[in-house]
């Protein structure tokens, strides 16, 4: 469309360019004819009309000048004149071709005049005869001017007359002088005629050109102000509403949905592991996944009538009024789905799953001001949520839940780049055979830093990073570091590694796991997984199948913190363990009578089941003596080895329980 317009605005320049006589541009010549085809149209009729009219009055001077031929000549203007306005007015109604109906006319002047010339010449008054012929101009004139025929129309037909009443004047009886005055004037005036007609035609041409230009570079000009504002509007890749465009859709729909006493639901689409995709795969099929991404969710969102655009990065923002949050809920799950169906292969990921998937964060508005910057932050927040629940999955925004303060934010923030920038790292402690002092395992502990250096607690951080779903991917860090450094070196002939509950969730760990395991050539039995009772796990399938399809795989699962959960009993029915590690709390309890039986009475019980236990929090000689005393196995603690970095572990400066010499 644009090519080919810009192709007739140069014909047009150049036809413009051009001088007159030379032959018009075919295709122009065509628009020309056809616009101004209704005009010519109208034009001869109306001509053919006047023309008739005009040809029958002059009847009278017939009947004056000439007694004996008068009636003839007049009832032949007559006949030949309606005969001809008729077959024209028959053409017309028939939509006949104008270039037919301009011959038709063209004839019809000639034969009217060589009919009229015949009749009238038969008369005796041959001096009238041939001083009338000068009336003949007026054909000439007519075929020229009057009718708008074609140009070469109206010359052939001008000509055709000048030759037809000069024979007639130089047959005629009239003096030498007489004719030789006449054909020169018939001469003179067909060149005035043609002269006339084929400027007025040229200077039509040329208006019409001059006109057609002008709504050329309107168009443009209108076309090139659409693009403008559809380039401001539009996402560079995907070609999806940008947050502009997007931000401006919501101020408009939002009064109408209002109105209508909808909700609006605002989402927040990521796509998961997209940097170790864009890492692994390159930039341009990174691109790529998220134009493909973008179409998809962009056709389910049209189809839904909800609107949809490119939030930044590899993020896409949806809205859509809903009725309630299981409306939102179900809308959310289908864009969801939408790209999950796609299945982009994507084998970069660290939790298993072999195909692109997206996280959906959702809210909706509960009140009449809505405003978009609290909506897309709230969905954010569940965006967030969603992510730490294990991705490819959709959280709606729960206004009852407590909001994270500015410090939280800012370790959100920290924890984002933790790994990239290496502001986070490991350390670990030894679970020693209380009466050897033998290092059974370590247990690895994360230790974060702050941009300016400053260690950030884990009962800090941890809690932040599992509400942000950051957990996941230090998770999967934590457990790939401690086999490099500690399995592998052989620095340890054990680690155990903690584990939250969200990390458990996510599809995909006991996977991870297995492929870890396969990666470095580790027997299973050599890690350990430390997970943290929790009110809710117990009875949370999908991390009881975690659980069982790790232990599978020969993984040990030790349950940690016992005592401090509420669901303590209850998980030790729900799943199998291989050692339970009953918290510092009970250990630092003994100082009093009932504490130690306390303490006893539970270490009693988990051996009675079989379990193994490991005591945390050994601070002194006293509490290691007490803990022999008990039959326990394993413990850990400040006094047996303090957490500390990969290359000091196994260094014995520690304490040797209960006398005995540690492992060299
Ligand atoms: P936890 O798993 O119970 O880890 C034991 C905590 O007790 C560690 O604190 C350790 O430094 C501390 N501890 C060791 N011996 C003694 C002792 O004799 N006396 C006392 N009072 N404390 C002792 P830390 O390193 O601050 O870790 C706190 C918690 O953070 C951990 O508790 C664990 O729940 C969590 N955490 C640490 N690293 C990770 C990790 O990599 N992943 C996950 N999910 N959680 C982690
Ligand atoms: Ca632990
Ligand atoms: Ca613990």
């Amino acid at each position: 469309m644009v090519g080919s317009e810009a192709g007739l605005g140069s014909r047009i320049e150049h036809a413009l360019d051009q001088p007159l006589w030379k032959s018009a541009d075919p295709v122009l010549r065509r628009m020309f004819e056809e616009s101004t085809e209704a005009a010519d149209r109208a034009s001869v009729r109306g001509g053919v009309r006047a023309a008739v009219a005009c040809f029958i009055l002059f009847g009278a001077f017939d009947l004056w000048l000439f007694p004996d031929t008068g009636v003839a000549s007049a009832l032949t203007r007559v006949v030949v004149g309606l005969f001809f306005l008729f077959l024209v007015e028959i053409q017309s109604h028939k939509k006949l071709s104008l270039s037919i109906i301009n011959i038709t006319c063209a004839l019809g002047l000639f034969a009217a005049a060589i009919a009229w010339l015949l009749v009238a010449g038969n008369t005796a008054y041959q001096v009238q005869y041939w001083q009338f012929f000068v009336f003949g101009a007026v054909f000439v004139f007519s075929s020229s001017l009057f009718f708008r025929l074609k140009f070469w129309i109206s010359a052939t037909c001008s000509a055709s007359l000048t030759v037809l009443f000069s024979v007639a004047a130089i047959i005629s009886d009239a003096p030498s002088s007489s004719k030789v005055i006449l054909v020169s004037f018939f001469v003179i005036f067909l060149g005035f005629a043609l002269y006339l007609s084929w400027q007025l035609a040229a200077e039509r041409y040329v208006t019409f050109l001059n006109g057609l230009r002008a709504r050329l570079s309107e168009a443009a000009a209108r076309e090139k102000g659409q693009q403008l504002a559809q380039l401001a509007n539009t996402d560079y890749l995907t070609g999806l509403r940008n947050r502009r465009a997007v931000v401006q859709e919501y101020d408009e729909s939002r009064e109408r949905w209002l109105r209508d006493g909808r909700h609006i639901g605002v989402l927040l689409i990521d796509v998961d592991y997209f940097k170790p995709y864009n890492d692994f795969y390159g930039h341009q099929r990174g691109d790529q996944c998220l134009v493909e991404i973008g179409r998809a969710l962009d056709v389910a969102a049209a189809a839904a009538g909800a609107v949809l655009g490119r939030y930044g990065g590899e993020e896409f923002i949806a809205f859509q009024s809903v009725p309630d949050k299981a409306a939102l809920f179900d809308f959310a799950e289908s864009l969801r789905k939408t790209v999950e169906a796609l299945a982009i292969p994507h084998f970069r990921r660290r939790d298993g799953f072999s195909y692109v998937t997206v996280s959906i964060g959702a809210t909706m508005t509960r009140d009449a001001s809505p405003n978009l910057d609290r909506e897309s932050a709230e969905a954010d927040n569940a965006l967030y949520s969603a992510k730490a629940g294990g991705r490819n999955g959709t959280q709606i925004f729960d206004p009852a839940a407590p909001l994270s303060d500015d410090e939280d934010r800012a370790i959100a923030d920290i924890l984002t780049q933790a790994t990239a920038e290496g502001l986070v790292s490991l350390v670990y402690q030894p679970v020693v055979e209380v009466t050897s002092g033998k290092v059974h395992a370590v247990e690895s502990l994360m230790r974060l830093r702050g941009p300016d250096g400053t260690l950030i607690s884990p009962s800090v951080f941890i809690p932040v990073a599992e509400r942000t779903g950051a957990i996941i991917a230090l998770g999967y860090w934590a457990l790939r570091t401690a086999c490099i450094e500690v399995l592998k070196p052989g620095i340890a002939e054990k680690v155990s590694v903690n584990v939250s509950a969200i990390q458990l969730r996510a599809s995909g760990f006991p996977l991870f796991v297995a492929n870890l395991l396969g990666e470095f050539d580790l027997k299973p039995t050599r890690l350990a997984l430390e997970i943290t009772e929790g009110a809710d796990i117990a009875s949370d399938p999908q991390s009881l199948q975690a659980i069982s399809a790790l232990r599978e795989l020969g993984v040990e699962i030790w349950l940690d913190d016992f005592g401090t959960g509420y669901a303590g009993l209850a998980w030790l029915h729900a799943a199998h363990f291989e050692a339970v590690k009953i918290d510092h709390r009970f250990l630092h309890g003994i100082a009093t009578r009932e504490g130690a039986v306390f303490l006893q009475n539970i270490i009693r019980l988990l051996q009675d089941r079989g379990l193994s236990v490991i005591i945390e929090g050994v601070e002194s000689q006293e509490q290691l003596e007490f803990l022999a005393k008990c039959h326990v196995l394993l413990a850990q603690g400040y006094y047996l080895g303090r957490p500390v970095p990969a290359a000091q572990v196994g260094r014995r400066d520690e304490h040797s329980p209960l006398g005995h010499s540690g492992r060299a």
